[in-house]
């Protein structure tokens, strides 16, 4: 049903266009291969930073740039792909912003907090998981999907592992500053973990047979089995939820209800959806679930 939508207003677009000026046309072209309709008609209350931005022209953006579906930077084109970059962009679109005047930024687990606080990006979207002591410092707009915490092990499972209980006494590799390693030293003490600044280390260190186990968000795993399903497997079950947000400055209300208001729109016009598709989707072979409710505390 969400394609027929699409679809639909694909078609008026189409129609619309058919009778505009050239300069139209040429910013259909440009919306074409940005995905997202980059809003030109757009303006915002003096003083806030949505109208900062869209004078500005421009976005800095934190996200991954080792984690396949989400957030994966594409050596060609020198930008990152996957679900978080679509969300980013059609967030920046939404300010008026175009996909080519995005400047990203790689925000690792342990630095997304930092870099919102000081400013070196304007917002992050990193499977960026809501929570009570990262809400101390940042705000959150979202969620726009929940994830869960999982277990990836080798191939064929040789040390039996069905879940974190199985971890005790055995070597399992997370990333410094994300939840999920937090989760394995708090509830799991008995494992011996091992953390780095990113997941794709951790993948060397099972590939290589330094750790029996890697922990993190399912879709972050999933990716990473995705480049390597002869070597690598999920456990594939959840044991947290770990709902993904959008960080920005901690007190500016009026640009996270912005952007719950845009997530809203994408959830409800298909753009959501088909993002998903396209990417973490895509890889996962997964259709794109029921969309979360944003949460607008
Ligand atoms: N969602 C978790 C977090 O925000 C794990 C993924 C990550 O490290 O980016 O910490």
């Amino acid at each position: 049903m969400r394609i027929t939508r699409y679809a639909a207003l694909a078609a008026a677009a189409g129609l619309l266009l058919a009778g505009c000026a050239s300069e139209a046309g040429n910013q259909a072209e440009d919306a074409a291969e940005n995905t997202a309709a980059v809003e030109t008609d757009v303006s915002f209350d003096a003083g806030t930073t949505m109208a900062r931005l869209n004078e500005a022209g421009a976005i800095t953006i934190g996200t991954k740039f080792d984690q396949p579906g989400f957030g994966l930077l594409n050596p060609q084109t020198g930008n990152p792909e996957g679900f978080d970059v679509e969300i980013a962009t059609l967030v920046a679109a939404k300010l008026g912003i175009d996909a080519e005047d995005i400047t990203w930024t790689e925000t690792v687990s342990a630095n997304r907090e930092p870099f919102i606080q000081n400013g070196q990006v304007d917002i992050v979207v990193a499977t960026y998981t809501i929570n009570d002591t990262r809400k101390q410092v940042v705000d959150f707009a979202g969620p726009y999907y929940e994830a869960g915490q999982d277990i990836m092990v080798a191939k064929g499972n040789p040390d039996d592992i069905a879940g974190p209980d199985d971890l005790a006494g055995k070597t399992v590799c997370s990333v410094e500053g994300s939840t999920p390693a937090q989760n394995i030293r708090t509830n799991y003490p008995q494992a011996q973990l091992t953390t780095y600044d990113v997941y794709s280390k951790c993948a060397d260190d099972l590939r290589n047979g330094n750790v029996q186990a890697v922990t993190t968000d399912n879709v972050i795993l999933t990716g990473l089995i995705a480049g390597s399903p002869d070597d690598f497997e999920l456990v594939g079950e959840t044991f947290t939820k770990e709902p993904y947000g959008i960080g920005l400055k901690l007190g500016d209300t009026e640009f996270r209800n912005f952007i719950n208001d845009v997530l809203e729109e994408a959830f409800e016009d298909g753009a959501w959806a088909e993002a998903w598709d396209k990417t973490a989707g895509d890889i996962s072979g997964t259709e794109a679930p029921e969309p979360p409710k944003v949460n607008r505390y």
